[in-house]
């Protein structure tokens, strides 16, 4: 089989933002997506609306088009799959690459499908695969989901939600408003800092009046059939639970990082090691796309400031 000039680990936005750059540059590429298209924002709870604006979370220059000041997800979904098809990026789904080995000049990539070769790697995988777990017991039973998708399931329900940014204070204004009851269990003395601006304060106003409940400074000791049980400053406390929507965060690949030979650092931040001008790794011709630049750090890359990463590379590549 031909090499390929590039190849591209994760059909996310960011991935797509590559394909479509070397394609631009007229260099023989493919996509490689373990799931679905835009998988990442498949998986995303279905009302979820963006903090961007729909002109940030274009790719190519081509037009997000959306009569809200934020898009929601399926808009999203749909704009990348037009992207993808108008444009016939090559694209290859439901394949996960599982081993990228130099081969020579070049790098020898495996997937669960079949195997590539190409001259570059670009790995745009993303932060969404790997929960961060609690590490409690109980974490592994049917109540408990590190992904929540849709607030109608706990109508009713007595709901833990463990954590206080973006994802948990969504997860808990919707199920509130669904008819759940609502606890939140969260470590910090407050609601996160980078909360959208405009969640904030319904978030924070519906736990001053105690609508929703929440114990703050305080973490998840185990959880149980029938209940959960927390530390909080006040000591131990039992309460009956049907539900733990457990929203503590992603990370990304890091063994996938490592196999390739890139190094991480030695700190809990685990950040891979990139030159930022060109986005390459310490291994000549792997870079990096998108938000797994971050390590442990998720929150600092988005669409928004990380599609750029697309022509950086694309530019190194082509001098
Ligand atoms: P991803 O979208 O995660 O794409 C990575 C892809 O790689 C996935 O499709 C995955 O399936 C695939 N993959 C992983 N491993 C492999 C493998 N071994 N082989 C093949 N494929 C693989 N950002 C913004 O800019 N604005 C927002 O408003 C915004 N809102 C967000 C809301 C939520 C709830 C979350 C969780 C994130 C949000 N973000 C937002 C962050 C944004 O979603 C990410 O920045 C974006 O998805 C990053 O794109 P990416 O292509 O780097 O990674």
């Amino acid at each position: 089989n031909a090499a390929f000039d590039v190849l591209i680990i994760g059909g996310g936005p960011i991935g797509i933002a590559c394909g479509l750059a070397a394609k631009r540059a007229g260099l023989s590429y493919i996509i490689i997506e373990k799931g679905c298209l835009v998988n990442s924002l498949y998986n995303y709870p279905l009302y979820m609306t963006f903090f961007s604006t729909s002109e940030r979370l274009e790719v190519g220059g081509i037009p997000f088009v959306s009569i809200n000041p934020k898009p929601s997800r399926p808009e999203a979904l749909e704009y990348y799959r037009r992207v993808t098809t108008s444009e016939a990026l090559n694209i290859n789904l439901f394949e996960e690459v599982r081993e990228i080995a130099p081969h020579g000049q070049e790098y020898f990539i495996t997937t669960t499908k079949t195997a590539y070769h190409a001259r570059h790697v670009i790995i745009a995988t993303g932060f969404y695969d790997i929960p961060n777990l609690l590490d409690v017991p109980g974490e592994s039973l049917p109540k408990v989901t590190h992904y929540y998708k849709d607030p109608h399931y706990y109508a009713t329900r007595k709901v833990v939600v463990v954590g206080a940014h973006n994802s948990a204070v969504d997860a808990a204004l919707e199920t509130y408003r669904k008819g759940a009851q609502v606890t939140m269990v969260i470590r910090e003395g407050e609601i996160g800092k980078r909360v959208k601006y405009w969640v904030k304060p319904d978030i924070e106003n519906r736990i001053r009046e105690g609508s929703i409940k929440a114990y703050f400074h305080s973490t998840i000791k185990s959880i149980e059939e029938q209940t959960v049980t927390i530390n909080t400053p006040d000591g131990e406390v039992t309460f009956a639970n049907d539900f733990v929507i457990a929203m503590t965060g992603y990370q990304p690949d890091f063994a996938l990082l490592k196999n390739a030979g890139i190094q991480l650092s030695d700190d809990a931040k685990k950040l891979p090691v990139y030159n930022p001008l060109t986005m390459e790794t310490n291994m000549p011709h792997i870079y990096l796309a998108g938000v797994v630049c971050g390590g442990m750090d998720t929150h600092i890359w988005f669409i928004e400031n990380s599609r750029e990463h697309a022509d950086k590379i694309i530019q190194s590549i082509k001098i």
